[in-house]
């Protein structure tokens, strides 16, 4: 059965001893020398990964933290993309040869985990312990698909396009293309715009671990481009994105023009996610559950809590414990274990939530210093009335808090249905009969009790949402990996 490092670590990978907040044994040197980012690599220059010759633009990928050039990448045209789809050839090795390769990859994955933290340090701004869980996360992913897939017999659906994020580079990245390609489908990756190092370094080793280069291509570029090219095209059959809600309809109607109806779409997407702290929650528990759900990775997540909902009597002293425990947190530089918060990905993303935060400046409750220069935002508290205040997705370091009274929970979440989202939940309560209401109650994928809200462990939570959320199935659950094979004889289309 699968173990998911996610659990097991980090005692079974880094040794016991005295943990730091991350969880690592922080008194250990042998520990502290495995968990740092390799040096700084030079500038890396990659290209599709492809069969075939790739055209496009060259295009530089900067530090978020520094605005320093890492690295080129050649951002592939339209056409590049009919090439690859032409190259691409399912993976016909059986399912246990395939689940050998993956878990291969997982081996390399963790054997270059110096590299692979110093690229996500640099190219997307993860702190170094967001940088450890996420390689973590890849891993589990790998281990996971092969466990459920290495005595399938059914045959692939044929060609996936997997779009991916930038906020999970490695770990989402991975576990679309570990599902695909254990089902036995050629895979056509896009890595998300911001991150393609990291995208590229993750192919290499799954190609050195024995997965054919026809059924795995990489080609970076431009949502517009890349993404519609592959979406748009009769021969892919099945796209499997996360990213925003609005990228998953725009997607979808490509499909619906070009693919036939069967051809399934598998969608994560956003979230504006609550958490309800009543006055019988342990404030300590719930504090520092509250800052890891907002803060960390900056507050990009799509499972992050955006909206807290704190009861009326003891909402004084909590939110005066919220502003203490937000004044402890670190912003800088990723590459320290200290960091507690590191950059947003780039400067419009900065300025998108900067603007954001004007136009809310009579409701700022509490902010916390950030470096200047870089892409830092720094950690702020807002108040509002209710999570209909929230007029989007804000995807950065911001938490809303609103109140409430002991009676109107039913109200609340009524309101955080009402929304449409229904990603991930969170609840502090002591009371039993409470969880199992408001858990029936509200709307969602994922909910979380008495902990935090982020950081779903692949074979054990398996992670994805409804409505504006996402189509399912959940990602590391049972459920996800036969949707990457072709329907079974008179099975419904999906
Ligand atoms: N799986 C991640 C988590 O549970 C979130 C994924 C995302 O943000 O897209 O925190």
């Amino acid at each position: 059965a699968h173990v998911p490092s996610q659990l097991v670590a980090p005692d079974a990978i880094f040794g016991e001893g005295r943990r730091n907040s991350t969880g690592f044994d922080i008194s250990d040197e042998r520990t502290l020398a495995a968990i740092q980012p390799g040096p700084e690599a030079p500038a890396e220059d990659v290209a599709p990964r492809m069969i075939g010759p790739a055209t496009g633009t060259r295009r530089a990928v900067t530090n978020p933290a520094t605005g320093a050039v890492i690295g080129h990448a050649l951002m592939a045209d339209a056409e590049t993309v009919g090439r690859a789809i032409g190259a691409a050839r399912i993976w016909q090795a059986p399912a246990p040869e395939r689940a050998a390769a993956l878990r291969r990859a997982a081996d390399l994955f963790e054997d270059h985990h110096a590299r692979i933290f110093d690229i996500l340090c640099r190219e997307a701004g993860k702190s170094l312990g967001d940088a450890i869980a996420e390689l973590r996360e890849a891993v589990d992913f790998l281990r996971y698909y092969a466990a459920e897939g290495e005595g399938a017999t059914r045959a692939p659906r044929g060609i996936v396009a997997a779009i991916s994020p930038w906020n999970f580079p490695l770990a989402i990245f991975t576990g679309q293309i570990a599902a695909a390609l254990m089902a036995g489908n050629a895979v056509i990756a896009k890595p998300a715009e911001a991150t393609p190092l990291v995208a590229d370094l993750a192919v290499r080793l799954l190609h050195e671990a024995g997965v054919p280069a026809a059924a795995l291509q990489l080609v970076p570029g431009d949502g517009g481009v890349v993404g519609t090219a592959l979406s748009s095209d009769p021969r892919i059959g099945g796209v499997v994105f996360t990213g925003s809600t609005a990228t998953a309809q725009t997607i979808a109607r490509h499909m619906a023009k070009h693919l036939s109806p069967g051809t399934p779409l598998i969608a994560e997407t956003g979230g504006l996610n609550a958490m309800i702290v009543d006055s019988t929650a342990l404030p300590e528990q719930a504090v520092r559950d509250i800052v890891a759900s907002s803060f960390r990775s900056a507050g990009q997540r799509c499972s992050a809590l955006r909206c807290l909902y704190v009861q009326e009597d003891i909402a004084p002293h909590l939110i005066a414990m919220i502003r203490g425990a937000m004044d402890e947190l670190h912003v800088g530089n990723p590459r320290e274990l200290r960091t507690d918060v590191g950059p947003v990905i780039d400067a419009r993303a900065k300025a998108g939530i900067e603007a954001y935060l004007e136009a809310n400046a009579p409701r700022v409750l509490h902010r916390v210093p950030a470096p200047e220069g870089g892409c830092f935002v720094a950690p702020t508290l807002l108040k509002v009335d209710g999570i209909a205040d929230l007029d989007r997705e804000v995807f950065g370091p911001v938490l809303h808090v609103a109140t409430f009274r002991g009676h109107e929970i039913p109200r609340v979440i009524a309101d955080i249905n009402a929304r449409g989202y229904g990603l991930t939940f969170g609840l502090h309560t002591r009371i039993d009969t409470r969880v199992q209401e408001v858990t029936d109650a509200v709307h969602v994928g994922n909910t979380y009790v008495n902990r935090n809200q982020i950081g779903a462990v692949v074979g054990s939570q398996p992670f994805g949402g409804e409505g504006l959320s996402g189509t399912g199935p959940k990602a590391g659950g049972p459920n996800y990996l036969p949707r990457f094979f072709a329907p079974e004889p008179g099975a419904g289309a999906m």
